[in-house]
């Protein structure tokens, strides 16, 4: 790498500038460098908005069925918000993993009944205006 300071060649792996001396650990110094959070912060999704939507979709259609999967589904996400608060990223990836699962299973029971209860909806609507005419 070249030095920040006098631009002269360095080992990509050398701490100071053979030149000038100056610390070559640019990420130091560099405010648009890589920041200081660990990725992993982007990566953990806690789902708490899709889990409390699937929810109140799944309690649209199913009632208590619906809502008993859909807040096991909201506690897992609160756990891993909870989780990421502490910076225990581990633990916080683990409970995201189980509030997506619940979440994909809100909207699996969810959705299908939705589109029954529209189908027979349309239906019965088809079959009235069939009738009065
Ligand atoms: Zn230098």
């Amino acid at each position: 790498m070249y030095c920040q300071r006098c631009g002269s060649l360095n080992d990509d792996d050398a701490l100071f500038c053979n030149e000038c001396g100056a610390p070559c650990d640019d990420a130091l110094h560099n405010p648009f460098a890589a920041p200081a959070f660990p990725s992993t912060q982007e990566v953990v999704h806690d789902y708490l908005v899709p889990n409390i939507l699937a929810t109140i979709l799944a309690a649209c259609c199913l009632g208590v069925w619906g809502v008993t999967v859909g807040i096991i589904g909201i506690c897992f996400s609160s756990f891993a918000l909870e989780r990421k608060r502490k910076g225990d990223w581990e633990e916080a990836r683990a409970k995201a993993k189980t509030a997506k699962i619940l979440f994909f299973v809100t909207l699996g029971i969810g959705l299908p009944a939705l589109i029954c209860i529209l189908g027979i909806k349309g239906l019965l609507f088809f079959l009235q205006s069939k009738v009065s005419i």
